[in-house]
Parts: structure tokens; sequence; C-alpha cells
């Protein structure tokens, strides 16, 4: 029976990836292993109330050797520490991975199966055991628009993300809550009040939002009533570490032959879970509109086409209906002003599904089907 290894299954990702995973009655068939790099020696309940048996230590190599599949929602800093030393003891089991530490390694693949499965199944082929989940960002704009870059449409892309808190982590989505509501409390009942003066209403919160007592631990700056237009380290051409993310990966999913640009700015705005993006697109040549649209709409079947209307855009395409769910909607889809080779659109997508945990519930299950188990 393969034995599956699962490493950071409580942590945000790793959480969603668990409830997927008896959504889809994914658990059975195969010897389930969870691993802690703090509650070993435990048990603890996940998921449709299934138990975790006894928490194995995340750090312990031979209990890891004995793994022919290791999922790892832990993070960097775990993968860095451990893979390595996994690798030097002869392992030579398929490792599963969340985190972006081995993403550009020359011997690991990008998994985003509904867009590159063919460069999984030649991956798998040819014997690759590691498989990472790309940048959810990224995944999130290829789920998208995937078959306009699979049909060759895509000179160069800009995209302007507006990305959740949740990207950030558990704590700085808590303490977007803790921002709304001190902004929410500042002006008192005023805000209740339909006669009261704006002015007023808006100076209050704006000395609440500058105020030494404003909860900025994690954020280090206000996201609620504002925005935060830097996400990631620094790279040295300008960009973020986000924003260089997208054209690397962006390129590497799809392997393509010739890099194709891509750049953009990346903003941290206060959503939970959704991650959006408004995209501009110089197409390689001049493709109607009605086209654009029914190939978008044929990428997957999670893609769904809005139509560029004001009811149905407001209702559909943003973060309050889509998130928790693993719709990708795609609209405001229209050729620019600026010529008929330029196409602007906007997508929405939940981060911890389509841009984490989907992505990797499902390799496991590639893998699986590859050996026959
Ligand atoms: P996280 O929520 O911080 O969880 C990581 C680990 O922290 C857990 O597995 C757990 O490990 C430990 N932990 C400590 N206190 C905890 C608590 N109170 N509740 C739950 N876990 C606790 O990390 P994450 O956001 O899921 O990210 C995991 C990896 O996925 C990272 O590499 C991240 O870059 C990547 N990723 C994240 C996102 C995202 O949107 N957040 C998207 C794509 C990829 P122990 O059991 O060992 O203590």
């Amino acid at each position: 029976m393969l034995k599956t290894g699962f490493v950071g299954y409580r942590g945000m990702v790793g959480s969603v990836l668990m409830k997927r995973m008896v959504e889809e009655d994914d658990f059975k068939g195969f010897e389930k292993i969870f691993f802690s790099t703090s509650q070993a020696g435990k048990s603890d309940v996940i998921a449709g109330g299934m138990s975790t048996g006894i928490i194995e230590n995340a750090e312990n190599i031979d209990k890891l050797k004995a793994m022919d599949v290791i999922v790892t929602c832990q993070g960097g800093s775990y993968t860095e520490k451990v893979y390595p030393q996994l690798l030097a003891s002869g392992w030579k089991g398929y490792w599963i991975d969340a985190a972006s530490t081995l993403r550009m390694k020359d011997d690991a693949i990008i998994i985003l199966d509904p867009v590159n499965r063919n460069v999984i199944n030649d991956a798998l082929a040819k014997g690759i055991k590691c498989y990472v989940g790309g940048n959810c960002t990224v995944s999130l704009m290829l789920m998208g628009i995937g078959p306009l870059f699979q049909n060759n449409l895509v000179e160069w892309l800009s995209t302007m993300t507006y990305q959740a808190s949740s990207g950030a982590g558990a704590q700085n989505m808590k303490e977007l809550l803790t921002q709304m509501a001190a902004l929410g409390s500042s002006a008192g009942n005023m805000i209740y009040d339909p006669a009261s003066a704006i002015l007023e209403v808006d100076r209050l919160v704006t000395e609440k939002m500058r105020s030494s007592d404003f909860p900025v631990e994690n954020f280090k700056v206000p996201l609620a009533g504002s925005v935060i237009p830097w996400i990631d380290s620094a790279y040295e051409n300008g960009q973020t570490k986000e924003e260089w993310k997208g054209v690397a990966e962006t390129n590497k999913i799809l392997m393509t032959k010739k890099q194709i640009p891509i750049d953009g700015i990346c903003v941290r705005i206060g959503a939970m879970r959704c991650h959006s993006q408004g995209i501009t697109i110089k197409l390689t040549k001049d493709v109607p509109i009605k086209d654009i649209y029914d190939m978008i709409a044929a990428g997957n079947e999670w893609v769904k086409v809005v139509p560029n209307e004001m009811d149905v855009t407001k209702k559909e395409l943003t973060p309050a209906a889509v998130s928790g769910t693993l719709t990708i909607p795609v609209g405001r889809i229209r050729k620019m002003n600026i010529g008929n080779e330029y196409l602007t659109l906007y997508t929405v997508g939940d981060q911890l599904l389509w841009g984490a945990a989907e992505p990797v519930r499902r390799m496991l299950n590639i893998v699986r089907e590859h050996l026959g188990k």
C-alpha cells in the first residue's frame, strides 16, 4: 500500500488541502501518516472528523524516508532544511510541495494540471520526483486565460493584481479584521446616522488609522481603508519578488521555448482569500472578441466567462462571490481603445484553492495514478 506522509497539514494551506481531500474522498486506498514539527506524539482531528493517529516528527528523516510520497504544506524553511537531507539519505520517493523554495530548480516541475498536464506527464515519464505548487497569482491567471497562451496569442502581458490578505498568512487575515473593527468603531454611532457629518467621520477614521495603537504588527501599515502596493522582497531591477514570479513561473509552467514578457504591479488589498487581477495583453494578432470569449470558456471546467455587463459583473466577478469556491470567473473582456491587438480583462480566484491546495491535491492523485495505486 502506498505510504503517503502529510507535513504541514494543520496550517492554512494544509487545512484547506485536508478539507478538499475529505470532500473528494481522496484518502481511501493508501496509508496516511501525519507529520508535524511541533505536535509529534499527539493526535489530532482534521476535516471530516478524521483522526491523524499518532503524529510523527516532521524532522525525523528515518520516518520520512519510509514514505513513497510526501506532501508538504509546511513552508519554505522546512523544505530547505529537510529535502536535501532526505535526498542525501537515498530517498527516491515523490515530493509534492506548496512552498516556493524548489520551484525554479531544473529538476522540479511547477504543477497546474488543468494547464500543464502535458508537462507533468512528460516529467513523470522521465522519472522526475519533485512537484511544486506555483505562485497563487500566476496559477489563478493561467487557470483563467491559459488558452490564450496555448494558442500562441500572447506577445506580452501586464497584470495589475489585487491580492488578498490570506496570501500573507493566517495572522494577517485576522489583523485585517482587527483593523476593520478598529476603524468601524472609531467614529462611534456616527456611522449609523445618515445625518452625521461625513468629513468628521472621515477625520476620526483617518486619525485612528494613523494612531500608534492601530493594529499593524503583521502588515506593518494599515491595510483596512488603504492598499499596500508592495508584496514580498525587493529585486534590484525595481520589481518585487512577487512581480518577478509572474514572468519566471508562467514561462516555466508552460515550458515556453521563448520567454513571453510579463510584468505589472502586485498590490495587497483588504480582501480575505481571493486574488483579483486586471490584465492587459498585447495579442500576436487581431482575433475577434467572440473567438477570445469561446477560447477562454473552453479552457477548463472551472472557468466561467462573465459578460461585460454591469449587473452580472458586480455580482459574479468579485471576491465576495468567489471566496471558498473553485470557480474562476473571467470578465470585463474587451478590445482596448489603443488598438485591436490590445485585449483587457479581469479575473478572480480563491488563492487558497486553485492558488495553493488544489494543484497539490490533484498532483497527489496524478502520482497515485502514475504508480497504478
Ligand atoms: P501556516 O498557516 O503558517 O502553517 C505552517 C505551519 O505552521 C503549520 O503546518 C504548523 O506546523 C505551524 N503552526 C504553528 N502554529 C499553528 C497554528 N496555530 N495553527 C496551525 N498551524 C500552526 O502556513 P501556510 O500559509 O499554510 O503556508 C504554507 C506554505 O504554503 C508556505 O510555504 C507558503 O508560502 C505556501 N503557500 C501559501 C499560500 C498562502 O496563500 N498562504 C499560497 C501558496 C503557497 P506544525 O504542525 O509543524 O507546527
